[in-house]
């Protein structure tokens, strides 16, 4: 490519997303069935969608401030009280464009070039494009399957450094459906506080959680600065176009955050912070019948995944399943590959 040479270097070796690849050459083919875009099939319920169309209507057509609708910030702050008994005022929250901005915001203003962030895998594709962007280093650990694919204290442990700035917690894991409990994460939290580094937890999950009440890490006052909570409307509630996430952390860190925030984004759209009121406000009935339907949905798969002789960890939540499929001979992209070939399934490498 002609611009090869001119443009950050960075970028130019940054691999594109192995799913978003997979996926197009899905596309191209007649009759398959995608199962690998993380995406809730549910349409956003009606009354969510009302709030969307009156705020059209009634020409809430604006910019809001830069943190978001103060009713929304509230409503955030309301909710993290309600379902997961941590305290937050408006102050402490950004709304931004998506789990994804976030993720983005939250790593770009904390990580210096140079810098370690310990990533566990496998875990979500765009956490370690965007620590590379910031010309930090992205630090693998491994969750393992014995472990239930938690994070335990013996795998932290073995990957901080000096120079750790963060570690990325993702629990309900994408993709392997790992859960931490409040017992998992008191094991953690000592090394956290020692090593005084941030802990950023991506709980855009936290509402599948099939068996245990979700823990946030941030109910663990002793590091509760240090922690910085990303999470969204997309999965709850099914509003992935919308385009609506959020952050709680300490005062001083959205201060920061807001910096970068108001130069590249100015605020998430309006319409949809509106229908976002609605959903944190009078939605909690919606994620519940959701909630049943993708457990059964779990329990199905996963006992017939099991059945046909792919051993299949039971997801504890999210929607994803992570089978083995040691047992082929295959690697993950030829087991997916011939899958899409022969019987037209699109799924998503495990590597
Ligand atoms: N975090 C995780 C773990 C995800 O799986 C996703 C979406 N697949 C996101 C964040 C981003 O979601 P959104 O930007 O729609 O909020």
């Amino acid at each position: 490519m002609i611009f090869d040479e001119e443009i950050n270097q960075t970028v130019r070796y940054l691999k594109p997303s192995g799913i978003r690849k997979f996926f197009d050459i899905a596309a191209t083919k007649k009759g398959v069935v995608s199962l690998g875009v993380g995406e809730p099939d549910f349409i956003t319920p009606w009354h969510i969608r009302e709030e969307a169309i009156n705020a059209i209507e009634k020409g809430k057509t604006f910019y809001t401030g830069n943190s978001g609708l103060p009713a929304l910030r509230q409503g955030i702050c309301s909710y993290y009280k309600r379902r997961f008994n941590v305290e937050y005022g408006p102050e402490n929250v950004i709304v931004t464009v998506g789990g994804s901005e976030a993720i983005d915001l939250v790593l770009r203003t904390i990580v210096k070039p140079g810098d370690e962030v310990i990533l566990p895998v496998p875990g979500y594709v765009a956490y370690a494009p965007i620590i590379e962007i910031a010309e930090a280093k992205v630090v693998e650990v491994e969750l393992k399957e014995e472990d239930e694919f938690k994070l335990t204290p013996e795998a932290l442990k073995s990957v901080l450094s000096p120079k750790t700035k963060a570690v990325i917690l993702n629990f309900p894991g994408n993709p392997t459906g790992g859960i931490m409990t409040r017992e998992d994460y008191a094991k953690i939290v000592p090394l956290i506080q020692e090593a005084g580094i941030f802990a950023v937890t991506d709980e855009i999950y936290a509402e599948l959680t099939y068996e245990n009440k979700h823990c946030t890490i941030a109910e663990f006052e002793e590091i509760k600065d240090r922690v910085i909570v990303i999470n969204g409307f997309s999965k709850a509630y099914s509003m992935t176009g919308y385009r609506v996430g959020y952050i709680l952390a300490h005062k001083g860190l959205i201060e920061m955050f807001l910096k970068v925030h108001q130069y590249n984004i100015m605020c998430a759209t309006t319409s949809s912070q509106y229908a976002a009121i609605e959903a944190i406000n009078n939605g909690d009935r919606d994620i519940e019948e959701m909630f049943v339907s993708f457990r059964q949905r779990r329990n199905y798969i996963v006992k017939e995944l099991n059945r046909i002789g792919l051993k299949t960890f039971m997801p504890q939540g999210a929607f994803y399943v992570f089978p083995s499929i040691k047992c082929t001979g295959m690697s993950s992209e030829q087991f997916c590959e011939t899958l899409l070939d022969e019987q037209n399934l699109a799924l998503v490498p495990g590597n």
